[in-house]
C-alpha cells in the first residue's frame, strides 16, 4: 500500500457515555428513487421523503463519526447532512450500491492524520482491492491525495471495538449468493440487505430498542424482505421502535407510513434518531 500518511496510531476519540445520533444518509434501493426513466407517482412525487438515495447511515458520537457503507451518492449525502469528517467505515457487504462511493472519502485522511480505517470481512476487502486497485498500486503517488489512503481492519462474526464503542455483528442472509452483516451498537441495530436472519442472529438482536430493517416493497423478492416479512421479524424481536429502509418506488411514504403498525415507521433520507451506544 503506497500510504503517504502514517498508519493509524492515534487513540480513538472517546465516545460519549450514553448518547449518539444516527443520521440516515440514504434509504433507497440499489437504483435509487426516483428511478431513472420512471414516471410513476412515487418517482414524480414532490414529497422529499420519496426521494431516496442509496443506503448508508452515519452514527455520530460526541467526538467522531462512524459511517456504515459508502454508496455511490456519498459525497452529496455528506454535503447535505453537513458532515465534514468521517473517522471510520463499517461495511455490511460489497454490493455496488453500498461500496462505489468509497473514493469520496479521499480527503479525510489529511484531517485524520492517518489512513481511513475500513472495518470489513475478508470477501469485502477482496472486492475493495479489485475495484479500487489504484489505491493499492506499488507505483509511487504523483502527489498527496492522488489515491485514497485506506487501512483494512478485519472483522468476523465476533464483537469488536471501533472508535471506543462495541459493535456486535449480526450475520444475515441476502439471497442465495451473499451473506451480509447487520450491526448492533448498544440499543440500536442496523440490518439492511437481507431476506433471512438466522436464529442465532435473532438472539443477538434481543433487547434492541431501535431496529432498522430492510423492506424493499410489498411483493416478495429473492434477496430482500418484503414489508410484511420485515414486520414479522420486527414482531419477533419486539423493539420499541422500528424503521424500514432500502425502499423502492413501490413505497409511497405518506400512504405506506400511515398504514404501518404502531411502532413501525418508514425511514427517509435525513432522518435522525438518538440512540444509546452503550446499553
Ligand atoms: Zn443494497
Ligand atoms: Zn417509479
Ligand atoms: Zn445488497
Amino acid at each position: 500500500m503506497n500510504t503517504a500518511l502514517p498508519p493509524n496510531e492515534l487513540p480513538p476519540p472517546p465516545a460519549d457515555a450514553n448518547s449518539a445520533e444516527v443520521i440516515f444518509l440514504g434509504t433507497g434501493t440499489s437504483v435509487g428513487v426516483p428511478a431513472l426513466g420512471c414516471r410513476c407517482d412515487v418517482c414524480t412525487s414532490t414529497d422529499p421523503r420519496n426521494q431516496r438515495t442509496r443506503c448508508a447511515i452515519v452514527v455520530r458520537f460526541k467526538h467522531s463519526n462512524l459511517l456504515i457503507d459508502t454508496p455511490p451518492d456519498l459525497r452529496t449525502q455528506l454535503l447535505r447532512e453537513d458532515i465534514s469528517l468521517i473517522h471510520a467505515v463499517l461495511f455490511t457487504h460489497e454490493h455496488v450500491d453500498h461500496l462505489y462511493g468509497l473514493d469520496d472519502l479521499r480527503l479525510f485522511p489529511f484531517q485524520l492524520g492517518h489512513a481511513m480505517p475500513l472495518y470489513c470481512e475478508s470477501h469485502v476487502e477482496a472486492r475493495i482491492r479489485r475495484v479500487y486497485d489504484y489505491a493499492f498500486s506499488d507505483r509511487a503517488p504523483t502527489h498527496p491525495g492522488s489515491t485514497p489512503q485506506l487501512e483494512f481492519v478485519r472483522i468476523t462474526h465476533d464483537p469488536f471495538n471501533v472508535l471506543g464503542v462495541e459493535v456486535v455483528p449480526i450475520p444475515m442472509v441476502h439471497g442465495p449468493y451473499f451473506n451480509v452483516l447487520g450491526f448492533r451498537i448498544g440499543n440500536f441495530a442496523y440490518c439492511t440487505d437481507t431476506n433471512a436472519i438466522p436464529a442465532e442472529s435473532i438472539e443477538r438482536l434481543r433487547g434492541v430498542e431501535t431496529l432498522v430493517i430492510d423492506a424493499l416493497r410489498f411483493r416478495p423478492h429473492p434477496t430482500h424482505f418484503s414489508v410484511d416479512e420485515a414486520i414479522e421479524v420486527i414482531r419477533e424481536i419486539s423493539p420499541k421502535r422500528a424503521f424500514l429502509t432500502h425502499l423502492c418506488h413501490d413505497i409511497d411514504h405518506a400512504k405506506v407510513d400511515a398504514q404501518l403498525p404502531a411502532g413501525i415507521e418508514l425511514a427517509y433520507d435525513g432522518l435522525r434518531l438518538n440512540i444509546d451506544p452503550t446499553s
